[in-house]
C-alpha cells in the first residue's frame, strides 16, 4: 500500500513520528510539503519566517533525496492540494503529526472528510511535545491550570516511564528504502508567492536541521550556566532554539533526552534542570490551548474579560510608540528594537515589554499578542498567548494581578551596565551605566554632554510609571468582585 506523509511544522527527516509510522506500515511512501496559501497570503511581503521555512524545506528535500525518495513541494491550499495528491498517488493514507492550533484542527478535520470520500485514511501522531492533551492530569483526573503542579506531575510520569521511554527516537532510517520518488518534483519560488528577497545578513537565523543541531551543540557547552545567564539579555544565556522548535527542525525528544542526561550525570545539573522546566512550559501551554481553545481571544480567567482597556486615539498613539521602541524607557525601547530588527526577543524582555504595554499603558494584551505574532520568528500561538496572558495576569498564573514590573528596576537589575541598551540605542551610549536606565531623570547638562535631546533624538517617557501603577490597580479592581 501507498502512504503520503505531509510535513507541516516538523521539517526534519529524523526522529519523526508520522514519517516513521508511514515507513513502517506501507510499501511505498511519498512526502509532501505545501506552502500554505491560506496562511502565507495574509503575511507581509517581507517575512523572515518564510525564508526560514524555505531554507528548512530545501534542506529537508535534499536529505530525503539522499535517503532515496524526494519531497513534493507545492504552493496552494492544503484543503485542495492534499486530497488531489492523495488521489493522484492512489494513497491509502495521509499521515501527519498533530497540530494543536484551533484553525489547524479545523483544517485537518476538513481534509480528513475529503480524504474519506476517496477511501483514504487521515492519521495523525503526537510528535511535537512529550505529553499532550490528557496525558498529564491532576489526581482528580482534571487538567492542570497552574504550572508547578503540572511540572511535578509531568516529571513523575516521565520518570515512571523508565529508560527514557517517552523520548525514544523514531528510527526513521530503518525503513528508508520504502521512500518513493515522485516524477515531476519542482520547488515553488518565494518570489512567485509574493515574498520579497531578503538580505541574508538581515536573516540572523539559519533554517534547517543542521543549523538547529549546531545551535544545540553550542548550547550544550553553555547549559551549566543557563540558570544564571538566562535572565541577562546582553549575555548569550538561552539556547535560541525556539524557532527550530517551532518549525520542528530539532526534535523535542532529542532535546529532552540530552537535558535529562545532563541532569543525571551531574554535568551541568542545575542549568539543565531549569532548561528542562522551560521545555515543560512549552508542553504546558500546548495542553492549555488544547483544553481551552477559547484563550485564543478570551482571558483564561473568565472574570478578567470585564477589564476595560484604554481605547481611542491616545491608546493608538502609545501603542505605536511601544511598537516602534519610542516609549522613552530605554530597556523597553531596546527590546522592541531587538524584536523589530531581528525577529527575536529575549524572554526576560518579552515579560517586561508585555507587562509595560498592559500594566503601564493600559492596552489590551491582545494588541501586543498580535504584534508579537507578526514579528517573532518563533511565534507559536500557544506560548505567545500563554506569555501574554501571564503578563496581563489574565492567564494561568498563581501570582496576583498586582505584580507589576517596574521598568526601571528591571533595567537596573538585568542590564546593569546598559550593554544591551547600548547595542540597540547607540544614542544613549555615552551615558554612564547608572544613568542609562532613566534618561529623563538626568540634568539637562548631563544630557547635553551625552549628545541627547529628549523629544528629538530620544523619546521623552510616554507615561509615568508610578501614576500608571495606580491606574492599573484601579482598572483591575473589577476582577476582585
Ligand atoms: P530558552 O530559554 O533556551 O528555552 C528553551 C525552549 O523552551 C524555548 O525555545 C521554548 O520552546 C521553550 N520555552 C521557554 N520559555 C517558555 C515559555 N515561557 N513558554 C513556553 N515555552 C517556553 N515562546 C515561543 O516559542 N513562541 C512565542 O511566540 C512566544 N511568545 C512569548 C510571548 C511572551 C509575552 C512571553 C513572556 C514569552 C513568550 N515565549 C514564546 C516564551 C519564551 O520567551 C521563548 O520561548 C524564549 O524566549 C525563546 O528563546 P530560547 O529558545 O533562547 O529559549
Amino acid at each position: 500500500n501507498t502512504s503520503l506523509v505531509w510535513f507541516r511544522r516538523d521539517l526534519r527527516c529524523f526522529d519523526h513520528a508520522a514519517l516513521y509510522a508511514a515507513l513502517k506500515q506501507s510499501k511505498s511512501v511519498y512526502c509532501v510539503f505545501i506552502f500554505d496559501k491560506d496562511i502565507l497570503d495574509l503575511l507581509p511581503s517581507k517575512d523572515r519566517r518564510v525564508h526560514f521555512i524555505d531554507q528548512s524545506v530545501r534542506e529537508l528535500a535534499a536529505e530525503i533525496e539522499k535517503m532515496g525518495g524526494n519531497l513534493i513541494v507545492r504552493y496552494g491550499s492544503p484543503k485542495q492540494e492534499i486530497p488531489k495528491l492523495a488521489l493522484e498517488l492512489q494513497a491509502q493514507a495521509v499521515l501527519v503529526n498533530h497540530d494543536y492550533e484551533p484553525q489547524a484542527i479545523q483544517r485537518d478535520s476538513q481534509i480528513k472528510l475529503s480524504l474519506a470520500q476517496i477511501d483514504c485514511d487521515f492519521l495523525s501522531f503526537k510528535d511535537q511535545v512529550i505529553f499532550e492533551n490528557d496525558e498529564v492530569l491532576s489526581q482528580a483526573g482534571t487538567p492542570f491550570s497552574i504550572f508547578t503542579p503540572y511540572k511535578n506531575a509531568w516529571l513523575k510520569k516521565f520518570l515512571a516511564g523508565g529508560d527514557d521511554f517517552y523520548c525514544k527516537p523514531y528510527p526513521v532510517q530503518t525503513y528508508a528504502e520504502k521512500l518513493s520518488k515522485y516524477s515531476c518534483a519542482e520547488f515553488p519560488d518565494l518570489g512567485r508567492m509574493g515574498f520579497a528577497a531578503i538580505d541574508q545578513s538581515e536573516l540572523a537565523l539559519q533554517g534547517g536541521m543542521k543549523a538547529g543541531a549546531i545551535l544545540f551543540e553550542d548550547f550544550l557547552s553553555r547549559i551549566h550556566n543557563y540558570e544564571l545567564a538566562r535572565n541577562f539579555p546582553a549575555i548569550k544565556g538561552p539556547s535560541y532554539l525556539s524557532v527550530h522548535l517551532r518549525f520542528g527542525t530539532v526534535s523535542i525528544r532529542h532535546l529532552v533526552r540530552e537535558a535529562i542526561n545532563c541532569v543525571r550525570t551531574g554535568n551541568a545539573h542545575q542549568g539543565a534542570q531549569v532548561w528542562l522546566s522551560e521545555l515543560i512550559w512549552r508542553d504546558f501551554y500546548f495542553m492549555i490551548l488544547q483544553h481551552h481553545p477559547r484563550v485564543v481571544d478570551r482571558s483564561f480567567k473568565a472574570d478578567y474579560d470585564a477589564i476595560v482597556w484604554e481605547s481611542g486615539t491616545h491608546a493608538e498613539q502609545v501603542f505605536i510608540a511601544w511598537c516602534e521602541g519610542k516609549t522613552g524607557y530605554p530597556l523597553i525601547d531596546a527590546a522592541m528594537l531587538q524584536l523589530n530588527n531581528t525577529g527575536y526577543m529575549h524572554n526576560r524582555l518579552r515579560m517586561v515589554t508585555a507587562c509595560f504595554l498592559v500594566k503601564d499603558l493600559g492596552i489590551d494584551w491582545r494588541w501586543g499578542e498580535r504584534y508579537f505574532a507578526l514579528h517573532l520568528n518563533d511565534y507559536d500561538l500557544s506560548a505567545n498567548n500563554g506569555g501574554w496572558q501571564w503578563a496581563a495576569s489574565t492567564g494561568c498564573d498563581a501570582q496576583p494581578y498586582f505584580r507589576i514590573f517596574n521598568p526601571i528596576t528591571q533595567s537596573e537589575k538585568f542590564d546593569p551596565q546598559g550593554k544591551f541598551i547600548r547595542r540597540y540605542l547607540p544614542i544613549l551610549a555615552r551615558l554612564e551605566n547608572k544613568q542609562i536606565h532613566a534618561p529623563w531623570m538626568l540634568s539637562s547638562s548631563v544630557l547635553k554632554q551625552a549628545g541627547i535631546t529628549l523629544g528629538e533624538n530620544y523619546s521623552e517617557p510616554i507615561i509615568a510609571h508610578d501614576e500608571a501603577r495606580k491606574t492599573t490597580l484601579a482598572r483591575y479592581a473589577v476582577v476582585k468582585k
